[in-house]
Parts: structure tokens; C-alpha cells; sequence
């Protein structure tokens, strides 16, 4: 499938958190098996010529595609989480959203000193919270140089923000 037929497969739901939003939705795009497996398989693709050792995906719809992503090239996934969901003592970093902070965690048990992991999420919007995981990941050790996304939001300027820090950054669709 092409990427405007992935596209196509991809729900916008207008005023969803809050008013004003247009909530770019992948639940239909997961939904169309074959959209699903075609949209894993670029993610896929991408990771293994960006030389990916590991993937790493944020908790809870990067789970969906890096984990997928990381069993079809047989290699390991790291969950980053939301807090207080890990069971052993975690690495964490705090990031700042439009009202308030958030938090990220990973187990550093689960980063092997060195190895490349490539970053995966849904959606790229402002950027913070890929840059908040590629900033734990480093911080555990790892180089994180490339970031895939299924939906970037250019106007939004997030991948700008992660190439200010070495991080390359690929969509499927914007
Ligand atoms: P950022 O930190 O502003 O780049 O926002 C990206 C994070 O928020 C990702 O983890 C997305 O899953 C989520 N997100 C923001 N906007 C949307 C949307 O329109 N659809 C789905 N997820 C979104």
C-alpha cells in the first residue's frame, strides 16, 4: 500500500482532547490488517537502514507499532513508560507539555551501553516527547540518532526540534 493509502486509513476526529483539536486517530489504520502490516513494514524498513540494534517505543500507541516493528526484525523492544508502571528502580525524565509536566520512565536494565535504538511513536506533534525519550535513552547509555513516526505534524515543528539534536526523523505521512 502507498502512503496516501495509508493516509486515507488514518481517522481525524475534530475537537478531541479538547476543543479546537483535530485528534489524528490510528485506531482505523490498525484496524485495516493490511494497512497495519504495510505501515509496520516501512517502520521496519527504516529502522533497519538506519542501522537500529534495538527500538524503543513510548507507552501507549508507539507500543503498537515498535513492538511490531522490532519482532519483524528480530530485534529487542524497549518499552518507555508512563510512570509508576515499571516493577525495579528506573531512569526518568520530565518534560514540558502546553499545561504542566509529564513523565517518562525506562528500565535501564533493558539498554545495553552503546547500541543504537531507533525511536518509533505514532505521531510526531511538538516534539516533546520524542526529544524526552531520546534524552532518557541517552542518558541510559544508548545512541538514539534516528526517530520514525506513522503522522507528522510539520506545522507543529517536532522533527525540527529533534534534528537540533542529531536526531533524524522520517514519517510515513504528514
Ligand atoms: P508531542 O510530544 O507534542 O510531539 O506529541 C506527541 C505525543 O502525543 C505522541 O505520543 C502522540 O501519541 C500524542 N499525540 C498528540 N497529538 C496526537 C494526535 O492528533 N493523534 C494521536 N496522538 C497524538
Amino acid at each position: 500500500m502507498t502512503p496516501d493509502e495509508l493516509k486515507a486509513l488514518v481517522r481525524s476526529v475534530p475537537d478531541f482532547p479538547k476543543p479546537g483539536i483535530l485528534f489524528r486517530d490510528i485506531t482505523t489504520l490498525i484496524g485495516h490488517g493490511a494497512g497495519f502490516a504495510a505501515s509496520v513494514a516501512l517502520l521496519a524498513d527504516r529502522a533497519a537502514a538506519a542501522g537500529a540494534q534495538a527500538i524503543a517505543g513510548m507507552e501507549a500507541r508507539g507500543f503498537i507499532f515498535g513492538a511490531a516493528a522490532a519482532a519483524r526484525l528480530s530485534i529487542p523492544f524497549i518499552p518507555v513508560r508512563k510512570p509508576g508502571k515499571l516493577p525495579v528502580p528506573v531512569l526518568a525524565i520530565d518534560y514540558a507539555l502546553e499545561y504542566g509536566t509529564d513523565t517518562l520512565e525506562v528500565d535501564p536494565g533493558a539498554i545495553t551501553a552503546g547500541e543504537n535504538i531507533v525511536i518509533i511513536d505514532d505521531l510526531i506533534a511538538t516534539g516533546g516527547t520524542a526529544l524526552a525519550a531520546a534524552q532518557l535513552l541517552r542518558q541510559a547509555g544508548a545512541q538514539v540518532g534516528h526517530a520514525l513516526f506513522v503522522i507528522d505534524l510539520p506545522d507543529l515543528g517536532g522533527a525540527d526540534k529533534l534534528r537540533d539534536q542529531d536526531i533524524a526523523v522520517s514519517a510515513i505521512m504528514d
